[in-house]
């Protein structure tokens, strides 16, 4: 008996602009890799570099759940992995209607790779919602420059 395929379209009917294509694109494949079996809550992600290039990153759940990453993280360390180290932008897909921004800890992890002007754009999987930028996420934030030399 043949197995039944599941359908998984190409691309997906969205009102992303053209500029975020590449980073919705990126972030919608990861997302599908999540691995989310004890939040059940599954979330894709993808970053864009001052070098133009695009990494993408999904939530990667622990039983220990202090091991967990979130998608966000993951395509930045992704990206520093390979040499790219300024984060211009980020994108972050969720199956939810409700706008969900990244956690502390990620906004944090953005701060230290990008600049006040990184944008975070929020989306579900076929509509960007909205945009904002490192400087109204986090303005008081925390950095290099506070460390004692
Ligand atoms: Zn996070």
């Amino acid at each position: 008996m043949a197995l039944k395929r599941k359908f998984v379209p190409k691309r997906e009917k969205t009102s992303f602009p053209e500029s975020w294509r590449r980073l919705h694109d990126a972030a919608l494949a990861s997302y599908r890799h999540s691995y989310a079996p004890y939040s059940s809550f599954p979330v894709g992600a993808a970053i864009e570099t001052e070098d133009g290039s695009v990494y993408g990153g999904c939530n990667v759940e622990n039983a220990s759940y202090g091991g967990s990453i979130c998608a966000e993280r993951v395509a930045i360390c992704k990206a520093v992995s390979e040499g790219a180290t300024r984060v211009k932008r980020v994108l972050v897909l969720t199956p939810q209607k409700a706008l969900v921004p990244p956690c502390g800890f990620c906004l944090q992890f953005i701060s230290e790779f990008g600049s006040e002007k990184t944008e975070i754009g929020l989306g579900d999987l076929k509509e960007l919602k909205s945009v904002g930028t490192m400087a109204e996420y986090l303005p008081n934030r925390f950095g290099s420059s506070h460390l004692a030399k």
